[in-house]
């Protein structure tokens, strides 16, 4: 295993951490994130406490009533 800690970072690196949320390089307006939606993210995952996909919908049922309208066509 060769350890090259020497080698300095490449100079189109920006400076900073990456966003944390996507990789991204992180803006000074955002910080640390790249983006408000970024931030958003992780700030819901703080709030939730768990973690979550973005895009990921959990469909609920409204009436709550079963769904068994068409129970004669087996
Ligand atoms: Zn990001």
């Amino acid at each position: 295993m060769a350890d090259n800690e020497n080698t300095p970072p490449p100079a189109s690196a920006p400076p900073g951490k990456p966003c944390s949320i996507c990789g991204k390089p992180a803006v000074a307006r955002y910080k640390p994130f790249c983006s408000a939606r970024c931030a958003d993210i992780d700030l819901g995952r703080w709030l939730k406490g768990n973690y979550v996909i973005p895009g990921e919908a959990v469909e609920e049922t409204e009436t709550g009533l079963p769904d068994r309208e068409r129970d004669e066509d087996g």
